[in-house]
């Protein structure tokens, strides 16, 4: 597991605050109205209380947006140059305490601790490092540009810190200020995080913070001095966010669900991309929205494929978060847990096959095991709904025709893997797959300078690179009310 030391300072952190936490609202720590909903976070490997925080209401959303407008102008007005330091500065407090952050999002979140070390955390300082970046080059790269104003974002908690990252990084080092909710399952390193932007002294009211649930990111959505939202979450609540900032004025980019196709020729390196569809399935225990949640297999290697999954799955470990040495940590939350549950279930009934390694699964915590659907038609609800958990559906198919008919037949289209040793069939399939993203012979690859998102009901708007940059600015003049395409 990690140093024992880092887990005691978590320990001793989490104690300190035991009191309950607060907004991080124009550069202070703040309670709020007493009126406040108060929202307890736990630890989904064991059950138990790990903090409690406030949901804020209109009070304290009016208060972080008036921060974030004072600021702005400010703010916005500084040299790249110099916001870029701020940049620098944050991600190098976010390696400094890199463990530290790693220990208490896995707490919280209940993802392996390999994980939160090797990849979340190590992520979201890159993206900051890379961000400063772009500041740097705000007045060469982006002169036609000029930053929204305040951004309201709101993110789930599959990635916490990171999402944080993909949200605030390209905000700010273009020059606009913030109001961030984290997600309620997963408040507790972005409550970290605004420590270290006190330490970072980021002028007040460029970052705010506030917790909450539905009702606390329904009130930012709604903010009238708010001039764009970044949304990641569920598409439901997408769809709900596009109508009520339809007409509003308001720049939106939406990062939603997925339900993407992992495809297996027959000519592909089988063991490689074996453990390259476990990282893409049983990574982050599936809670991811670009999972490779769909197989599809070429028919003659079907039943080699299957034998290989299910052998290395009967290897797997689930258990303990916190242990360097498992394969699986806990699901987020119980409701969550649930949901796959009923979801497997419902597609048991319409016909598919359902398997799982005898592997122990921990009884206390909330743990699911991993889990293969197989025998499936395109209408069951396991391949047609996100899932949002270990489970992969398997279907076969003998064209690259009819793997791509498979592969598009979804409302989603956030990603697609694609494994061959045949580069001119990769790269045809991967030109007729309709998603956002695509991989060959690897998957779940994420860089900071690599624009991320989706196609049709996955959403809009690039986070990452430059694309990502256009998603915060806006053209300095508008030429009868009609801005001049992004490139
Ligand atoms: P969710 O939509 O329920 O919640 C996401 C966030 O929105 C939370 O902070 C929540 O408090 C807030 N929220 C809920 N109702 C709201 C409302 N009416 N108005 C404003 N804010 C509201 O999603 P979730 O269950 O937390 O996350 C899982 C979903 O997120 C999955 O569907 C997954 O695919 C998606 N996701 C997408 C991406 C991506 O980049 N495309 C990344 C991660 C997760």
């Amino acid at each position: 597991g990690p140093a024992p030391e880092e887990s005691a300072y978590v320990r001793d952190w989490l104690k300190e605050k035991s009191g309950g936490f607060q907004h991080y609202i124009n550069g202070e720590f703040i309670s709020g109205d007493k009126s406040q909903k108060i929202i307890e976070s736990r630890n989904p490997a064991t059950g138990e209380k790990l903090a409690s925080f406030p949901a804020a209401g209109e009070t304290e959303v009016n208060a972080a947006v008036t921060a974030a407008k004072a600021t702005f102008p400010k703010w916005s007005k500084l040299s790249g140059h110099e916001r870029a330091k701020y940049l620098y500065t944050l991600a190098r407090l976010v390696q400094k305490n890199s463990r530290f952050l790693s220990v208490l999002e896995t707490l919280d979140n209940g993802k392996p601790i390999r994980e939160t070390r090797d990849i979340d955390i190590p992520l979201v300082a890159r993206h900051f490092y890379h961000h400063a970046g772009w500041a740097q080059l705000q007045e060469t790269e982006f002169a036609d540009y000029e930053p929204l104003g305040v951004v309201g974002q709101i993110i789930p908690w599959n990635f916490p810190l990171l999402m944080l990252a993909w949200k605030i990084a390209p905000a700010i080092a273009m020059g606009n200020t913030v109001v961030l909710k984290p997600a309620e399952y997963t408040s507790l390193t972005a409550l970290y995080f605004a420590e270290l932007c006190k330490e970072a002294q980021i002028p007040p009211g460029v970052i705010n913070i506030v917790t909450g649930e539905g009702e606390t990111g329904e009130l930012i959505v709604k903010h009238q001095d708010i001039a764009k939202i970044a949304f990641t979450g569920s598409t439901e609540v997408g769809r709900i966010i596009r109508r009520q900032t339809a007409g509003s004025g308001k720049k939106l980019s939406l990062e939603l669900g997925g339900k993407s196709p992992f495809i297996i020729f027959e000519d592909a390196d089988l063991d490689g991309a074996v453990e390259s569809l476990v990282d893409a399935i049983w990574f982050n225990q599936g809670q991811v929205c670009c999972a490779g949640s769909r197989l599809l297999v070429e028919e003659s290697v079907a039943g080699k494929v299957t034998e290989k999954i299910k052998k290395r799955l009967s290897s797997f470990r689930i258990g303990d978060p916190l242990d360097k040495a498992i394969d699986m940590g806990a699901i987020v939350d119980p409701v969550q847990r649930d949901r796959i549950q009923t979801l497997v279930e419902q597609g048991e009934k319409e016909g598919g096959e359902v398997w799982s390694p005898k592997i122990d699964v921990p009884e206390i915590g909330c743990f699911y095991p991993p889990t293969l659907i197989s025998n499936v038609s395109p209408s069951n609800v396991a391949v047609r709904e996100e899932i949002f958990g270990p489970v992969l559906t398997s279907m076969s198919f003998r064209t690259l025709k009819e793997a791509i008919d498979l592969a598009n037949n979804t409302r989603y289209g956030l990603a697609a893997t694609i494994w061959s040793e045949n580069v001119n069939r990769a790269l045809e399939a991967a030109s007729m797959v309709k998603t956002g993203v695509v991989w060959v012979n690897t998957t779940n690859g994420f860089d900071a300078a690599c624009g991320f998102g989706g196609y049709r009901e996955s959403g809009f708007g690039r986070e990452g690179g430059r694309e990502g940059i256009y998603e915060y600015v806006k053209l300095r003049k508008e030429w009868g009310g009609i801005e001049k395409p992004v490139p």
